[in-house]
């Protein structure tokens, strides 16, 4: 029963356990919600520590992907797999084929596409098992790299945060802290550095931070000191639960809008924040173009280039819609956009055949 109350604790619709014992696959698929569609999300491949670690990790990840693609207006909902196991040294030809046996058993209730761990290219091996798998490269008819019209999202609503509190909508001026400089990182830096802002960046990786500090003029900083450098935008860009009770209090920005994913530790930080002064740009709602990329290539006329980054120009009505509301109701813009997502999703299920409200 305590399995059940776990599940049911987020709302999910099922949750699926696969295993082949040929192939090593050991996988979860947790389906939250499809009352907007079938449910669409990436395939993480982690060496979990064990199957609670796993089990809570593919429930968090799917129910954030329903609340993503509800909030962008996309006809999907949220879904997410993941496969136990090294990435590295446990993913071959027949682990995928397995994994696209399995999402193909779910007959579309579920569409895999990639995540850590997985590549572009690993779905176009999954591809040959099922057809309910999408983000695959150019080359393969896919919808390529999502991180570009990711970083273009983060970057207009960046702006959209920046009318919010009455300035023009330009980072021409502004101070941006990046925290990452990978794909979406990269993007954002050169996008705003093309635009006259000042750059702080750090990054693990020294190459990339380099390349920043040579190439943009950028001001280096050390990973533990970015959080609390003095700047207009704080842009989380590289790990989840980077707003959390130590950071928080040290935050020395107006605004935090990046593209990671589950920027907040936990709930009480996003209080803390709103207390604080700080405008947050829900991560679910700033980061979805990577998500309208990928859900492009399974419109009926396949990927559209030019109609999703029509989509991803959306972005900043949806926050300034959401701000406005927040600002009406006095409380945080995080709160605000879950209960916009929670509405919508109650209304959808009632237009559901046999719905008790019809
Ligand atoms: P990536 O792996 O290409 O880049 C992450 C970067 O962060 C790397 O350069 C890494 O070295 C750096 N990094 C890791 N730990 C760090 C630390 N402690 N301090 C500073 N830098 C650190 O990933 P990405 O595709 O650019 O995605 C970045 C974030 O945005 C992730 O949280 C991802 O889930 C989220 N996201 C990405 C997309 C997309 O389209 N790629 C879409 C939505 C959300």
């Amino acid at each position: 029963m305590s399995l059940f109350r776990h599940i049911e604790r987020f709302g999910h619709e099922s949750v699926t356990f696969f295993s082949d014992p040929a192939s090593r696959l050991r996988m979860i698929v947790a389906v939250h919600n499809t009352v907007m569609g079938p449910a669409l999300g990436g395939c993480r491949m982690w060496p979990y520590a064990g199957l609670d670690e796993a089990l809570e990790d593919v429930l968090r990840l799917s129910r954030a992907m329903t609340y993503k693609a509800a909030m962008a207006g996309l006809p999907f909902g949220g879904g997410k797999a993941v496969v136990l196991g090294d990435s590295k040294r446990e993913k071959d030809d027949a682990l995928l084929l397995a994994v696209g046996r399995a999402v193909g058993g779910l007959g579309g209730r579920y569409i895999v596409t990639e995540d850590v761990g997985m590549t572009e290219a690993d779905m176009a091996v999954i591809a040959r098992t099922t057809r309910w798998v999408t983000g695959r490269a150019l080359s393969d008819g896919g919808s390529g790299d999502p991180s570009e019209p990711t970083a273009l999202g983060v970057f207009a609503g960046i702006k959209t945060c920046l009318e919010q509190l009455g300035e023009e909508p330009t980072v021409r001026g502004r101070t941006l802290a990046i925290q990452g400089l990978g794909k979406v990182g990269n993007h954002l830096a050169r996008l705003a550095a093309a635009e006259g802002a000042k750059l702080f960046v750090s990054d693990i990786d020294s190459a990339r931070l380099e390349r920043a500090v040579t190439e943009l003029g950028a001001h280096s900083v050390m990973p533990n000191a970015i959080a609390s450098v003095s700047c207009d935008v704080f842009a989380p860009c590289a790990l989840g639960g980077v707003l959390n009770e130590k950071t928080v209090p040290a935050l020395n920005c107006r605004i935090v809008a990046g593209s990671a994913n589950n920027q907040l530790a936990e709930e009480v930080d996003g209080d803390a924040l709103f207390s604080r002064g700080i405008l947050y740009a829900p991560d679910y709602v700033i980061n979805a173009g990577g998500l309208i990329n990928v859900a492009s290539e399974q419109s009926p006329g396949g990927y559209d280039r030019e109609r999703v980054l029509a989509k991803v120009r959306d972005i900043p009505q949806t926050l300034s819609r959401l701000f406005q509301r927040a600002r009406t109701e006095a409380a945080p813009p995080f709160r605000v956009a879950d209960r916009m997502v929670e509405e919508r999703l109650a209304e959808a299920k009632k237009q559901e055949p046999g719905s008790s409200s019809q």
